[in-house]
């Protein structure tokens, strides 16, 4: 393998931040036991901490935002059935077939800006009553959306949506990867953005800082449900308070600083959009998640290589497209370092 670089400044994504000292210190002493007997005091406390945020009868702890997802789609829908989804969805792109090969579910991939889609779209995209089509079945929301540029669905649309999908006694799930920087930015709380829907999740790993995990919540039978998959996934672990205590921990002390992140993210880009050849809006950053488009003579592979040769790493996104994510282990002089580079290198 090629020598890789030294990383100072590493906005690549929010998945890449270390646990701290003090939630190791956390991690270490927690008290554990086994979890799929729910013998795990910290697995069944983080389980009622989420659940009670997220305003749920249960919750479960899963290792990864994938399996939620994945284990959400097989509760919620039979093979052949249809969930609908903005194009940009997660689990459209980045879970290995996962709908397909899991939970046999067809995918109606819906339009719209920054990630969204709008009521109208929706009804539209439901399927009437036909031999024919599969049958709609789930709703599905990405907040925040990531490849909506970390965009905030306005509580109006969601509940506008919502209510189509019920409506049409449709299914709901909230994708709350980012859910806790929405709540940051926004003011709303997890548990009003998560009234609406009939599951929905949210992860420990990215802004939160947490090395493992996210959890699920929904009602007591829908949970009961999830923990069989999780169970016959292999998702059923033994002595797991050793990494649900990370989430207790960023629980409790990750989320407000959450705005840093928000910060950090608006000034890079009010950085970026002053340099020749950027397209980008600052105004559309509204949390950590900054993506832009390089008009100059490097195309945006070039400009992330030669970024990451002065020690910072984006994430080219296609052709001309470039992501950074703040987080964690960003400061906010660490941003001023990201400008210098991307001022050299797009000068
Ligand atoms: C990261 C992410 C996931 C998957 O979570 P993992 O914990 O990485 O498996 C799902 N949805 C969204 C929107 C994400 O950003």
């Amino acid at each position: 393998m090629a020598e890789s670089p030294r990383i100072d400044v590493d906005l690549y994504s929010d998945t890449v931040t270390r646990p701290t000292k003090d939630m190791r210190r956390f991690m270490c002493e927690a008290e554990v036991g086994d979890e799929q007997k729910h013998e795990d005091p910290t697995v069944n406390l983080l389980q009622d901490m989420v659940a009670d945020l997220l305003g749920k009868e249960a919750a479960v702890f899963l290792p990864s935002g994938t399996m939620c997802n994945e284990i959400a789609l097989r509760v919620h829908c039979r093979p052949g059935e249809e969930m609908l989804a903005h194009r940009t969805a997660h689990p459209i792109h980045f879970e290995t077939g996962g709908p397909g090969a899991l939970a046999g579910v067809n995918i109606r991939p819906l339009d719209g800006a920054r990630g969204q889609y709008d009521a109208a779209t929706l009804e539209e995209g439901i399927r009437p009553d036909f031999r024919h089509y599969p049958r709609s079945r789930l709703v599905w929301v990405e907040q925040t959306s990531n490849l909506g540029g970390g965009s905030i669905w306005p509580l109006a649309r969601v509940r506008a949506v919502t209510d189509v999908a019920r409506w049409h006694r449709l299914s709901t799930h909230l994708d709350g990867a980012r859910l806790m920087n929405a709540v940051v930015a926004s003011g709303v709380a997890a548990r009003e953005w998560a009234a609406p829907f009939d599951s929905a999740w949210i992860d420990f790993t990215k802004g939160l800082g947490a090395p493992v995990g996210a959890a699920l919540a929904g009602s007591r039978e829908f949970i009961a449900e999830a923990w069989r998959l999780k169970q016959q996934m292999g998702g059923a672990m033994r002595q797991a308070g050793i990494i649900a205590a990370g989430g207790v921990y960023a629980l409790r002390h990750h989320v407000k600083r959450l705005a840093e992140d928000h910060a950090n993210a608006r000034r890079l880009a009010e950085g970026l959009a002053a340099l020749p050849g950027v397209r980008l809006d600052p105004a559309t950053v509204e949390t950590n998640i900054v993506f832009f488009d390089v008009g100059g003579p490097l195309d945006a592979p070039a400009v992330v290589e030669q970024l990451l040769a002065r020690g910072v790493r984006m994430g080219a996104m296609g052709a001309r497209t470039i992501r950074a994510v703040t987080h964690l282990d960003v400061s906010a002089e660490q941003i001023e370092r990201a400008l210098e580079a991307a001022r050299a290198v797009l000068r």
